[in-house]
């Protein structure tokens, strides 16, 4: 599924924009897209870099659309309250099917037999729906989150969603990450203090050990990668986001 939009212009090329800052590419991207940019989040340790960095660091208004599965572990959504209440953040939240209308129409459980079709209903489905006000979204990936995410450019084309991506992140690694974090007091999600060093939703997660990927406890036990919302920015096998 694609939007078969066509890329808007840039005023800055790919060796400019790989050149700046996280910081100072969320203000190019302000400048650039205005009020057709938004951030997405869903309550890891990236978007609380980003929501501090955008709010309150580069003070910057832009839409905050939160990508909630309805299956987000207790932790994420109190995450998410800490969050709103420090920030003053007004969410976006996209519709989304409810479980149980899922469970009648495709079955129950679908997270176990059939990940990728969740996935795609509960994740990309929504997201596409929710993009289609803008033409740029920043995202929290970093390129040393799993090798399928390594080669991201820090902004892309999407033709899936008809908007520029923006990846802030993509150059900081998890200790840039934990360093934002403790820097500025920014409230996190609590579970990452549990092993949890990447967080989706609760059948989908595991923690994971010291010396696995930091990916490796999403969809653990399957060669499932990605859940599809990054796909057209992810090598293969990263099918999926
Ligand atoms: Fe479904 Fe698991 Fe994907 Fe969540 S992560 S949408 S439960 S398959």
């Amino acid at each position: 599924m694609s939007t078969s939009r066509l890329a808007p212009e840039l005023s800055a090329t790919e060796e400019e924009l790989e050149s700046l800052s996280a910081a100072e590419l969320i203000r190019w991207a302000h400048a650039e897209f205005g009020a057709r940019l938004c951030l997405t989040c869903s309550w890891q340790k990236q978007s609380s870099v980003l929501v501090h960095m955008v709010v309150d660091e580069l003070g910057v208004e832009m839409d905050v659309v939160e990508l909630d599965t309805h299956l987000f572990f207790r932790e994420s959504y109190e995450t998410r309250e800490r969050l709103v209440e420090r920030y003053g953040l007004s969410l976006i939240r996209p519709d989304i099917i409810t479980v149980a209308k899922q469970h009648a129409s495709e079955g129950p459980n679908l997270w176990e037999t059939d990940p990728d079709r969740c996935c795609h209903v509960r994740k990309v489905e929504p997201l596409i729906n929710a993009l289609r006000p803008y033409d740029a979204w920043i995202s929290g990936i970093r390129r040393d989150q799993s090798p399928s995410r390594a080669g991201i450019p820090k902004v892309i084309w999407s033709e899936r969603y008809g908007v520029w991506k923006i990846h802030p992140l993509a150059g900081w690694d998890e200790s840039d990450v934990w360093s934002y974090v403790m820097a500025n007091d920014i409230p996190y999600n609590p579970l990452h203090d549990a092993g949890y060093r990447s967080i989706g939703c609760i059948p989908c997660t595991r923690p994971t050990q010291p010396d696995e990927e930091e990916r490796a406890g999403r969809w653990a036990g399957s060669d499932k990668l990605e859940c599809g919302i990054h796909v057209d920015d992810c090598d293969p096998p990263a099918a999926n986001d």
